[in-house]
């Protein structure tokens, strides 16, 4: 029987990490999607060797690590090599994730992927569980951790799956635009404890 895996997931800014802290401190583990796919492509690997064998070693920036910026780049204006890399990419970062949930010896594991739904990552997970807040708390919370300009986030936003999906599409939401720091722990207490208990289901 596979691990219960609890997906996390909500727009830019909404508060998955801030509410992946609190399930931590609560004892359960965490795995970060993007962090696995990050690691996938490390120097060294055989997913980057591929990568470079496809687009050549221009696409390595000075410490061999892979250019991102030039890759993205490079798919956005060629549509045959966007079909490849995610051809290459999906099955192994979903087998990846899979691996991770399984390695953790937990009665559940949460992961945590912003793009869920966009990534069809759902399709992994026993259940959902998304940050929901309105788009502007978004916007004003993402400028004010990352500095960046308002314009940047809503074309962030408008590229992800709309709020009203995203929640139709959950088991469980958390309200972080208007809970105190001690409902949003007791929220989140709850659901661990839930979570547990679907999970000893789970294992029956
Ligand atoms: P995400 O991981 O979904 O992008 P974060 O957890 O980083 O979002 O939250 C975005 C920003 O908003 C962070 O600076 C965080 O400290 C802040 N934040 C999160 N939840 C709240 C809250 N309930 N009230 C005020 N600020 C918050």
């Amino acid at each position: 029987m596979s691990r219960y895996i609890v997906g996390l997931t909500g727009g830019i800014g909404s508060g998955k990490s801030t509410i992946s802290r609190l399930f931590v401190a609560l004892g359960a583990t965490v795995i970060d999607a993007d962090q696995i796919a990050r690691d996938l492509v490390m120097p060294g690997s055989a997913t980057l060797q591929a990568i470079v064998a496809r687009f050549g070693p221009s696409l390595l920036t000075e410490d061999g690590s892979l250019d991102r910026p030039r890759l993205r780049q490079r798919i956005f204006s060629q549509a045959a090599d966007k079909t490849w890399l995610e051809q290459l990419l999906h099955p192994r970062i979903r087998q990846a994730l899979l691996q991770a949930c399984d390695a953790c010896p937990d009665p559940y594991v949460i992961l945590m992927a912003p793009l869920l739904f966009e990534n069809g990552l759902d399709v992994l997970v026993q259940r959902i569980l998304t940050v929901d807040v309105s788009q502007e708390t978004q916007i004003l919370r993402t400028c004010q951790r990352d500095n960046n300009d308002r314009a940047l986030v809503e074309a962030i936003i408008a590229s992800q799956i709309s709020r009203q999906q995203r929640c139709a599409r959950s088991d469980d939401i958390i309200d972080n635009e208007t809970s105190t720091p001690e409902q949003l722990r007791q929220r989140v207490t709850q659901l661990h404890i839930n979570y547990l208990a679907f999970a000893s289901q789970h294992a029956r």
